[in-house]
């Protein structure tokens, strides 16, 4: 059953180049709603959790320390379609393939660090946004 939620991170590289107003911007006029929303930061043992998806995929070390070297904004996001439109919003995972004018494209730095994550099905949305935010911490 489609929730109409996602869930994203602005990660450590975004914030770090002060990205974060910028991202926010261009998700809130893409019509997306904030339901809940952390300035946080993964231990490593966190980050390995969160990407246990990943942990035969060759990047998953370097993935787990990047997305632990710094503070990230962890939020759950409301909209018809949402999975799929913030998908497009932020476009490839490679910014040098995302189309003009989706946030990797405009704040992404590689492949690695490229600026968010938005999660890939309904199912992942809830698994991510349990992760990080309780019943009560949701608006
Ligand atoms: N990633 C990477 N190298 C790759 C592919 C992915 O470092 O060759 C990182 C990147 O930060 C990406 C994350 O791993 O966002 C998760 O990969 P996925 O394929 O799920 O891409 P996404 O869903 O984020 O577009
Ligand atoms: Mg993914």
């Amino acid at each position: 059953m489609a929730t109409n939620r996602t869930f994203t991170m602005i990660k450590p590289d975004a914030v770090e180049n002060n990205y974060i107003g910028g991202i926010l911007k261009m998700i809130n006029e893409a019509g997306f709603r904030i339901v809940a929303m952390k300035y946080t930061k993964l231990s490593a043992e966190a980050a390995g959790k969160f990407y246990e998806i990943h942990k035969e995929r060759p990047f998953y070390g370097e993935l787990v320390n990047y997305m632990s070297s710094g503070p990230i904004v962890a939020a759950i996001l409301e909209k018809e379609n949402a999975v799929a439109d913030f998908r497009t919003l932020i476009g490839a995972t490679d910014p040098t393939k995302a189309d003009e004018g989706t946030i990797r494209k405009i704040y992404a730095k590689s492949i690695a660090a490229n600026a968010v994550h938005g999660s890939d099905s309904d199912e992942n949305a809830q698994l991510e946004g349990d992760f990080y935010f309780s019943k009560l911490e949701r608006f």
